[in-house]
């Protein structure tokens, strides 16, 4: 027997979610609902398709990578209206988790893919303050890879400008291609990332190095994806990944 509390509460310590890191999500419970959570949903995003497809297979909680509430919320009209009273009218409660996610040491978003391409010596990764990713060491080539992504559901779009011998590795899920720069100074021979930017064509070409767009959603079903037998091993609870795929 849970409510949707104590769910939170074991989840905010277990992902450390009060680390001090700066984050424009609200990480933690962020809508409340009443009685025991029998069933958890898990999700990238916090948004009707997936509250609706929650209400409708059983969910009394939501756990998300991406929440509603991002800098706090200045009006409950339009989105945050309709989706809010969904919640509410559905008893459904929402977690939301953002940067915590990615870089936690075992369930994290970027730890997840580290382990998924076998990197040895894996240490945080990104800029100054903000190493939410991983490198490691490696020593495979781009096309398998690419081969390990395509197979995990991911998508393989190239900027194959570095060697075809890869023997490091980082990454950094979701929207970080403006950490190319990181990658280029640490020297390493691939970044993955999830969501391209165009100035990274240019950069990535003259600095001779590889990156692969993963895909934003695709990089990051992972960590709620790792949460879900922690959940149902510790609160006795049935659990459903709700997919509701961008393209982006
Ligand atoms: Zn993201």
């Amino acid at each position: 027997m849970a409510s949707s509390i104590d769910i939170a509460q074991f989840l905010n310590k277990e992902l450390q979610i009060y680390n001090g890191m700066e984050d424009s999500s609200c990480n933690g419970l962020q809508v409340q609902n009443t009685g025991n959570v029998t069933k958890v949903g898990f999700a990238v995003d916090a948004c009707m398709e997936t509250f609706q497809k929650a209400a409708e297979s059983g969910c009394h909680m939501l756990i998300t990578h991406h929440g509603l509430i991002w800098y706090g919320i200045k009006s409950v009209t339009r989105k945050n209206y309709t989706n809010i009273k969904f919640l509410f009218d559905n008893n459904l409660a929402l977690y939301g988790v953002h940067l915590p996610l990615d870089m936690h040491p075992l369930y994290g978003n970027n730890i997840q893919l580290a382990k998924m391409l076998g990197l040895k010596d894996v240490r945080p990764f990104g800029r100054y303050k903000k190493e939410y990713g991983y490198v490691g060491k490696t020593n495979t080539t781009l096309k398998k890879v690419q081969s390990i992504l395509q197979k995990n559901g991911m998508k393989t779009d190239t900027l194959a400008f570095g060697k075809e011998r890869i023997r490091s590795v980082a990454i950094v899920s979701g929207g970080a291609a403006s950490d190319t720069d990181e990658a280029i100074k640490r020297n390493v021979d691939l970044f993955v990332t999830g969501e391209p930017l165009h100035y990274v064509y240019h950069l990535a070409k003259e600095a001779k190095i590889n990156v692969i767009f993963g895909g934003h959603y695709e990089t990051e079903v992972w960590g709620v994806k790792a949460l879900m037998s922690v959940i149902k091993r510790k609160f006795k609870v049935n659990v459903e990944f709700i997919d509701v795929p961008t393209s982006i």
